[in-house]
C-alpha cells in the first residue's frame, strides 16, 4: 500500500470535551478543537480511517496500572467534581473520557500493527504521560501512550519505541517501562521544569538499561537544539532499537507561544521532527508511526503544530534545520550520550 492510498488513522470522540475543570484551567476542551482544526486543515481530502475510542479493556489497563489505584480512581470519579492532585481535576464525564482516551490509544496501536493504516493520530484528553502506575498526576489520569505501547506488544510487536516531545518529562511512561528491554523511551524536555524527573543520568535499569534516554534541554532551546538532539540521540537510538512501531507522546508545549514553558520551537519544527521519525519507520520497513496527544496550551500553536505534524505524516516531508545548535543545548545532548555509553558502549550505530 503506497502513501497515496494509505488511510490516515484518526481517533477522536466528543466525550473527550466533557472533561473540564470547574474554573479556568490550561488543560481545557478548546485545546482539542484547535488540534482538530489543524488536523482537518492538513488532512484535506486525504482518506481517513476513523477508529472508535471504546472504553479501554480491563486487561489493557491492568497491564499498566496498579489494581488498587484503579479501584481508588473509580471511587473518586464517581463523586462528580474534584481533584486527584493539586493540578489534576475531574468532572462528571471524566471517567468516560479517561477510559475511552486510553481505549482509543490502544485501538490506534492495534490498527497500526494490523496494517489498517501506517500512520495515525489519537486526538484525546485527558493526556497521559505523567500518570504513574499507582497515581494520577499532572492533568493525567491514565497513561494512554503506555497502554498503547503494551497493546502493540500484545498484538505482536517485538519492540516498541515511545518518543516523548512534550516539553515536560514523561515520568509515568518512563517508570512503567524503565526496566524493560522491549520498550525504548526517549524524552526531550525542558530542564529544570515540572515534574523534576528526567535527568540525563536516568537511562533505565536492569534489562532496560539504555532503553530510557532523557534529553534534559535548557530553557530557550530552539529548532536547532532539537534537531541536534534528534540527529545524535533520537534517530540513532531508534535505528539501534529497531521498533515495530514508533509512538509519539505528542505534546506541543515546547512551542515558542506556549504559556507553561520556555522553549522556542516553531510550528514547522514539529513537521520536521515528525518527518524524521517517519523516515526511520520507513527505513525499518514498516512505516508505522502513531501520535498520541499530550500537552500544549496555546491554541494557535496547537492548531499550527498539529497541522505540521499531520502534513508530515501524510508525506509532505520537511527537513530538520542544519544550523548549529547553541552550546548549552549541545552540552545537554553530550550529557545524554555520556550517560548512555554505559549501556551502549559502541554508540547507537
Ligand atoms: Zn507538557
Amino acid at each position: 500500500m503506497g502513501p497515496m492510498t494509505d488511510p490516515f488513522a484518526l481517533v477522536d470522540d466528543r466525550c473527550f470535551d466533557v472533561h473540564r475543570a470547574r474554573g479556568d484551567h490550561p488543560e481545557r476542551p478548546e485545546r482539542l478543537d484547535a488540534a482538530r482544526d489543524g488536523l482537518r486543515r492538513a488532512v484535506g481530502d486525504a482518506p481517513v480511517l476513523a477508529l472508535e475510542a471504546a472504553e479501554v479493556a480491563p486487561a489493557d489497563l491492568a497491564a499498566i496500572h496498579a489494581s488498587a489505584y484503579l479501584a481508588d480512581l473509580e471511587d473518586a470519579l464517581a463523586d462528580g467534581w474534584g481533584h486527584l492532585d493539586a493540578d489534576t481535576f475531574f468532572a462528571p464525564g471524566s471517567r468516560e473520557a479517561a477510559f475511552r482516551a486510553a481505549g482509543g490509544a490502544a485501538r490506534l496501536a492495534r490498527a497500526l500493527m494490523a496494517g489498517e493504516a501506517r500512520r495515525g493520530f489519537a486526538l484525546l484528553r485527558p493526556p497521559g504521560h505523567h500518570a504513574e502506575a499507582d497515581r494520577a498526576m499532572g492533568f493525567c489520569l491514565l497513561n494512554n501512550v503506555a497502554v498503547a505501547a503494551q497493546a502493540a506488544l500484545d498484538a505482536g510487536a517485538a519492540r516498541v519505541a515511545i518518543v516523548d516531545w512534550d516539553v515536560h518529562h514523561g515520568n509515568g511512561t518512563q517508570h512503567v517501562f524503565e526496566d524493560r528491554e522491549d520498550v525504548l523511551f526517549v524524552s526531550l524536555h525542558q530542564w529544570p521544569l515540572y515534574p523534576g524527573t528526567g535527568a540525563a543520568r536516568e537511562i533505565g535499569r536492569g534489562a532496560g538499561a539504555g532503553r530510557t534516554l532523557n534529553l534534559a534541554l535548557p530553557a530557550g532551546s530552539s529548532d536547532e537544539g532539537y534537531a541536534d538532539a534528534f540527529r545524535r540521540v533520537v534517530l540513532p537510538s531508534l535505528r539501534a532499537h529497531a521498533p515495530d512501531l514508533i509512538l509519539v507522546s505528542a505534546g506541543f508545549d515546547a512551542h515558542q507561544r506556549d504559556p507553561l514553558a520556555s522553549m522556542e520551537l516553531s510550528s514547522a519544527a514539529y513537521g520536521a521532527m515528525a518527518s524524521a521519525l517517519l523516515g526511520v519507520a520507513d527505513e525499518l520497513g514498516h512505516g508505522r508511526v502513531g501520535f498520541v496527544l499530550e500537552g500544549g496550551y496555546d491554541l494557535r500553536a496547537l492548531e499550527e503544530s498539529v497541522a505540521a505534524t499531520v502534513a508530515a505524516a501524510l508525506g509532505r516531508s520537511s527537513d530538520l534545520p542544519e544550523d548549529a545548535a547553541p552550546a548549552a543545548s549541545r552540552a545537554a545532548v553530550d550529557a545524554t550520550l555520556a550517560a548512555a555509553r554505559v549501556a551502549w558502549p559502541e554508540g547507537f550505530e
